[in-house]
Formats: structure tokens, C-alpha cells, sequence
């Protein structure tokens, strides 16, 4: 058996030669690319790519393969006093990353926000022996089973103090974000994944069922996402993507957000008014 990735999402299979289908590409929240579906092995990945890093803040560092992979999201590892955890992933894991990870004292846990990030969250669990924290409602997009996968259900869990998994729902039923209330200045941050989307002037966020193919979501499930997340207290919002990061009042910028949102979805005259926003 190989393990092999898709070139488009960046879900591992194993299998022993490049699978017909890839089930995450073929659901509408992802898309098959015109090209056809196409695939590297994992070896072969890391021979062409490496991960950058950065730091955000004290104790929060972002992890990216160059040149770009796939949907090229971004994983963060989030340092506390109780241990390590890394938040989404990437499908890369290179002797560098592995040894670097493991200077900084391994992983505790892994908590991912939706499939689209799954990769090869196997290969990661087994390198530092760390479970994965997956919401219940999405287990069918689990493609190689791995016995470090624990679902969890309900609306929170709690990771390690100070670190709490959301599930705020929207882009998937168990889509999750990461709340951190142990920043170094006390104002705490929300790690959002794609579930909530930083938008490019990082005043505004935003909610999809579906991002490539641009397919909204329900103005009620807009206003859950947000009434999930109204309880708690953040300044920070960082999303999956480079760039992505509200510097400040982020539960006021999800409110105004989401209200908008869906006062468009319902209400077909309120985006056609005439001059400047206020
Ligand atoms: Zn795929
Ligand atoms: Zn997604």
C-alpha cells in the first residue's frame, strides 16, 4: 500500500495505486478540477515542497507548504503551559517539520475544523502519538481510518485549559473553531479555520456552504454560526488562509457580520441600495 494525495484537496488514501475518486473533491463544498483528478505520492510531495512558519503572537505559530499544496490552508501550532496543539493541518509532514515540532516539545492534541483539512492528519497523530479531534457530526469524511481519530459531540469540548473547541456548524455540520482564551495579553483569540471566513480587508467575515463554488448558506444557519460564538470573549481572529487575521474586536466583526449577511439573503431589496455604505 501507498499513500497517495489528492493534488486538489490534499486527502490521503491509502491504496495501492492512485484512486479513481476522491470523494472529498466530489462533494459540492470542494470540486473535481476541470483537468481530471490527479495525485503524488506522499513521498513525492515532500520532495518538491517544504513548510514556512511564522509567528503571530507569543505562543502562536502558523505552518504553510511552499510552493503551494492543494487547497492551501494553513495549520497553526498553538504553545500553552499544558502542552502543544495543532489546529487544522496540512498534508505535509518532512523530516524538518517533524524534528521542529518535536524541539517545541511534540503535540498534546490535534483539532481540525472541517474535512477539507483532514490531509494526512493520520500520519501527524502517529508521529507524536497525539489524539485528533474530530466533531461527530462529520465522521464520514474520515478516508483512512486511524485509531488516534476521537469524535467528540455536543456543542464544546474542552482541548486543554484554556483551549476549547467550538462547533459552530455552517461550511459542514461539525465545522469547529478553535477558541484560545490563554493569549499573552489576556484578550483571547478564535483560530476559525474557513468556518468563519477572514475577508480580504479583515473588517468583515463571512459564511459559505460552499467556497469554489460559491454557494451561500441559509440566512438561520448564518445566525447560528454567530449566536454559537456570541458567549465568547476574543479580540484576534485568525483564518486559514495568509492574511487572514482580524487584529481586533473580533466578536463585534462576526456580529455585523452575520446580521448582514443574512439581512441580504432575506431581503433581495437590501442589496440594491443606492450609495455609499455607512
Ligand atoms: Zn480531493
Ligand atoms: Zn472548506
Amino acid at each position: 500500500m501507498t499513500v497517495f494525495l489528492c493534488t486538489a484537496c490534499g486527502t490521503s488514501y491509502d491504496a495501492p495505486r492512485p484512486p479513481e475518486h476522491c470523494p472529498i473533491c466530489e462533494d459540492e463544498r470542494q470540486f473535481v478540477p476541470a483537468s481530471g483528478q490527479s495525485w503524488i505520492t506522499r513521498n513525492a510531495l515532500g520532495d518538491a515542497h517544504r513548510n514556512a512558519w511564522r509567528r503571530h503572537e507569543p505562543g502562536l505559530l502558523s505552518l504553510q507548504t511552499v510552493p503551494a499544496f492543494a487547497i492551501n490552508q494553513r495549520a497553526f501550532l498553538l504553545r500553552t503551559p499544558t502542552g502543544n496543539v495543532l489546529w487544522d493541518c496540512i498534508a505535509l509532514l518532512d523530516p524538518a517539520t517533524e524534528e521542529l515540532v518535536r524541539g517545541l516539545g511534540g503535540l498534546s492534541a490535534i483539532a481540525i475544523s472541517h474535512p477539507h483539512y483532514y490531509t494526512t492528519m493520520q500520519d501527524w497523530a502517529a508521529a507524536f502519538e497525539a489524539p485528533v479531534h474530530l466533531h461527530a457530526s462529520d465522521r464520514d469524511w474520515v478516508m483512512r481510518p486511524t485509531p488516534s481519530v476521537r469524535f467528540w459531540e455536543g456543542e464544546t469540548l474542552d482541548v486543554l485549559p484554556a483551549v476549547t473547541l467550538i462547533r459552530a456548524g455552517g461550511h459542514f455540520p461539525g465545522g469547529t473553531v478553535l477558541h484560545w482564551a490563554g493569549t499573552a495579553d489576556g484578550a483571547g483569540a478564535l483560530l476559525a479555520g474557513d468556518i468563519v471566513q477572514v475577508t480580504p480587508g479583515a473588517r468583515r467575515v463571512s459564511f459559505m456552504w460552499s467556497y469554489p463554488n460559491m454557494m451561500p448558506l441559509p440566512a438561520a444557519e448564518v445566525r447560528r454560526v454567530a449566536e454559537r460564538l456570541a458567549p465568547w470573549s476574543y479580540d484576534r481572529i485568525y483564518g486559514a488562509f495568509t492574511g487572514q487575521e482580524v487584529a481586533r474586536d473580533g466578536p463585534a466583526i462576526v456580529a455585523r457580520s452575520a446580521a448582514r449577511y443574512a439581512e441580504i439573503l432575506e431581503d433581495h431589496r437590501a442589496g440594491h441600495t443606492n450609495g455609499p455604505a455607512e
